[in-house]
C-alpha cells in the first residue's frame, strides 16, 4: 500500500525520500488524524483515565 505524504511545497508516493529536495522539509502523513482509528481510541482511553482519577480524589 502506497502512503500519500506531504511536505510544505508538494506531495509524494516516494516511500525512498525522506526530505523534500525543494523546500527541505521532512515528509509526513497527508491524511488528517481522524484517519487513524488507534489515536482517536488512544485519546478516548487517555480522557476516561484521566476522568476515573478526578472521581477517585473525591
Ligand atoms: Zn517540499
Amino acid at each position: 500500500m502506497r502512503l500519500l505524504r506531504k511536505c510544505t511545497c508538494s506531495y509524494t508516493i516516494d516511500e525512498s525520500k525522506e526530505i523534500c529536495d525543494k523546500c527541505g522539509e521532512r515528509f509526513h502523513s497527508a491524511y488528517p488524524p481522524k484517519f487513524s482509528p488507534y489515536d482517536k481510541y488512544a485519546d478516548y482511553r487517555r480522557k476516561m483515565k484521566e476522568l476515573a482519577k478526578q472521581r477517585g480524589s473525591f
